[in-house]
């Protein structure tokens, strides 16, 4: 059964995550209207300017819409989009506030804003890009902590059905991200009534 990605299509990188999700054999589907989440398996919100994608998705009348589908159904939210995600931003207003993770805006500094690194994730590495990224800055109960740096500084985390990373698997060649993400959606699957 092939299934169905939406990729919120505002603004940032929805392009590659596009790209990304017809790599490992699914159906990209790109959201701008709260009507185009109707028989998504899972959705991806991609990374660009938090502050810039809330504003669109207030215009479109997609928080709601955003938020119950993410309640509900598997979403995984990169960088920009994992701040969407966040319950609490420090310093700001949350946005969707759907998982339980603390994030903080802009967290590696002005020398390093971007970098690439490789990520030990239950014994598989991944390729990560990090762009002017947000760092998880505490998880509540009921969140797994999937990847931290050296530092100990959290940069992907699970709370069932949500996935948050700080950084940018689709800016690589790697699909393992991806693929990740389609196991998720396949897993959850058989979690339903
Ligand atoms: N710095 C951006 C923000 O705060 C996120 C950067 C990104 O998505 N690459 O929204």
């Amino acid at each position: 059964m092939v299934r169905r990605i939406g990729v919120l299509a505002l603004q940032g990188d929805f392009a590659e995550h596009k790209k990304a999700i017809q790599g490992i054999g699914a159906e990209a589907v790109e959201v701008r209207l709260p009507q185009h989440l109707n028989g998504l398996d899972g959705l991806i919100i991609p990374g660009g300017e938090s502050t810039t994608l809330r504003k669109l998705a207030d215009m479109y009348n997609l928080m709601e819409p955003l938020r119950m589908f993410s309640q509900k159904y598997p979403t995984w939210g990169t960088c920009a989009g994992a701040i969407m995600l966040a319950k609490e931003i420090v310093g700001q207003e949350a946005h969707l506030g759907v998982m339980d993770i603390t994030v903080q805006r802009n967290a590696f500094g002005r020398q390093i804003n971007s970098f690439i690194t490789t990520l030990d994730i239950e014994g598989d590495s991944y390729a990560a890009v990090f762009i002017r990224a947000p760092l998880i800055v505490s998880v509540r109960a009921g969140v797994d902590i999937l990847a931290t740096l050296e530092d100990g500084g959290i940069v992907a985390a699970q709370q069932g059905h949500l996935l948050a990373t700080s950084f940018h698997p689709e800016l690589t060649d790697d699909l393992g991200f991806h693929r990740r993400f389609l196991k998720m959606i396949e897993r959850y699957d058989y979690a339903q009534p």
